[in-house]
C-alpha cells in the first residue's frame, strides 16, 4: 500500500529552483533512500515532507490525506538529523521519553515503550546513563530510540550516520535496518554515499538539481543506471554517444556495440554505459563471436587490484575506458595493443545525451 504520495512538488529559494516538479510514492513498510550530491535538493524534500517548509506548488498526501493543512507536530512522523542532537542535561531514559512526555501518555505506558525501546537498540541497563559517556555509536542508537518511541508512522532521517567514522557507520547502518525492518515503520533516509544507500534502502531514488533521475532498487540502480548522470554518480565513467542503428547494435566511434534488450527504438541517438567489470582480454584462441562487441586499444596502465586488474585502455578515438578484469586473465603491459570482449549484458543503453556530469 502506498503511504506516502508526493505530487508535483517544486520549490525554489531566492528564485534559485530547488526542487522542480518532484513526484513520489512511498510503500507503508518499506525504506526509501534519497540519494544525491550536496544541494540536489535531498533535504528540503524531507522538510516539505515533514511540514517545516512549504512547498511553492505541489501536494504531500499521507494515507490520502492531503498534509498542507497539517502541522508538523501533529503529523506523528519521526525525525533525526545528522547532528541528532541529545538533551545533554538528560540522561538515557530522558531522552528516550522525552517524545512521549510531551504527548502526555500514561507514565506507564511511557515506562513500559522505554523499555522496549531500550531493548530494540541493545541498551538495556543504560537507562540512567549520562549521554556525555555514551560513545558515538551508543548515541546514535539512543536517538533512534527517541526517535521511535512515539510509534510514528513514518520515520525521516537526514544523513543521521554523518558525523560518524567510517567504520563505524558501516555497522551502526546495518543494525539500523534491523531495527527499522523489526519495527516494520516507513522510513525515508537521506544520504550522498551510494554504499549507505544501497546497504540500507529497498528503493533508492536518485536526486540531481531539484529532479528525480531514477527509483529503483539498489540492485536494479546498480545494474541499469537509466540515465548518464545515474552513472556518473555511482561512478560509471565509461560512456559512449551513439545510435541504436538495430535492435541488437549501436553504432559509436568505438565502433559497433551489441547490446541485450533495451527497448529503445532504432534510430535514436543514446548514451551507452561499458560496464566496468563486463570484459575479458580476448585471447589468441578465442573464436570470433557474433554476438559480442570487440573493443580494441593500447593498455594504458594494469593495476593489480588483488581480485582484480585495474586497466585503463586508450581506444582509438583517445578515450580512456576503464576495467576491471578477473585476476585469471593474464595481465597486460602498458604500451600492448589489446583487445577486449564485452558481453551484450555489459553496455547499459540510456535514453539520455547528458553532457555535463553531477557536480
Ligand atoms: P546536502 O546534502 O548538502 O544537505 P541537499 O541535497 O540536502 O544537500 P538542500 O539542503 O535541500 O540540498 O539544499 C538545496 C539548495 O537549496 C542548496 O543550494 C541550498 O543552499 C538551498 N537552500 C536550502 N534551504 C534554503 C533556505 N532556507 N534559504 C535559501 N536557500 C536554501
Amino acid at each position: 500500500m502506498t503511504l506516502l504520495r508526493l505530487r508535483t512538488l517544486s520549490k525554489t529559494f531566492e528564485r534559485e529552483p530547488v526542487l522542480d516538479a518532484v513526484s513520489l510514492d512511498v510503500e507503508e513498510g518499506s525504506i526509501l533512500c534519497l540519494l544525491g550530491p550536496s544541494g540536489c535538493g535531498k533535504t528540503t524534500l524531507l522538510r516539505i515532507i515533514a511540514g517545516l517548509e512549504i512547498p511553492d506548488t505541489g501536494t504531500v498526501y499521507f494515507d490520502d490525506r492531503d498534509m498542507a493543512t497539517v502541522a508538523p507536530h501533529l503529523r506523528n512522523f519521526g525525525m533525526m538529523f545528522q547532528e541528532f542532537a541529545l538533551f545533554p542535561h538528560k540522561n538515557v531514559l530522558g531522552n528516550i521519553t522525552f517524545g512521549l512526555k510531551m504527548q502526555k501518555r500514561p507514565r506507564r505506558e511511557i515506562r513500559a515503550r522505554a523499555k522496549e525501546m531500550l531493548s530494540l537498540v541493545g541498551l538495556e541497563g543504560y537507562a540512567r546513563r549520562n549521554v556525555s559517556e555514551l560513545s558515538g555509536g551508543e548515541r546514535q542508537r539512543v536517538a533512534l530510540a527517541r526517535t521511535l518511541a512515539p510509534n510514528p508512522r513514518l520515520v525521516l532521517l537526514d544523513e543521521p550516520l554523518g558525523a560518524l567514522d567510517k567504520a563505524l557507520r558501516e555497522r551502526l547502518l546495518l543494525e539500523m535496518r534491523d531495527i527499522l525492518k523489526k519495527v516494520g515503520v516507513t522510513t525515508i533516509f537521506v544520504t550522498h554515499d551510494q554504499t549507505e544507500a544501497f546497504a540500507i534502502a529497498d528503493t533508492v531514488v536518485v536526486m540531481d538539481r531539484g529532479r528525480i533521475e531514477q527509483t529503483d532498487t539498489p540492485e536494479n540502480l546498480y545494474a541499469h543506471p537509466a540515465t548518464a548522470s545515474v552513472a556518473l554518480f555511482l561512478g560509471f565513467h565509461n560512456l559512449v554517444r551513439g545510435r541504436i542503428e538495430a535492435a541488437g547494435t549501436m553504432s559509436t566511434d568505438l565502433g559497433i556495440l551489441r547490446l541485450a534488450e533495451h527497448g529503445v527504438p532504432t534510430g535514436r541517438d543514446v548514451m551507452a554505459l561499458i560496464r566496468p567489470d563486463g570484459a575479458r582480454i580476448r585471447e589468441a584462441s578465442d573464436q570470433p563471436d557474433e554476438g559480442k562487441t570487440i573493443i580494441s586499444g593500447v593498455v594504458k596502465n594494469c593495476l593489480f587490484k588483488g581480485r582484480n586488474y585495474h586497466l585503463e585502455l586508450q581506444t582509438g578515438t583517445g578515450q580512456v575506458l576503464a576495467f576491471d578484469i578477473s585476476n585469471e586473465s593474464r595481465p597486460a603491459d602498458p604500451g600492448q595493443l589489446i583487445e577486449l570482449i564485452l558481453s551484450p549484458e555489459a553496455v547499459v543503453v540510456m535514453t539520455d545525451s547528458l553532457v555535463e556530469p553531477f557536480t
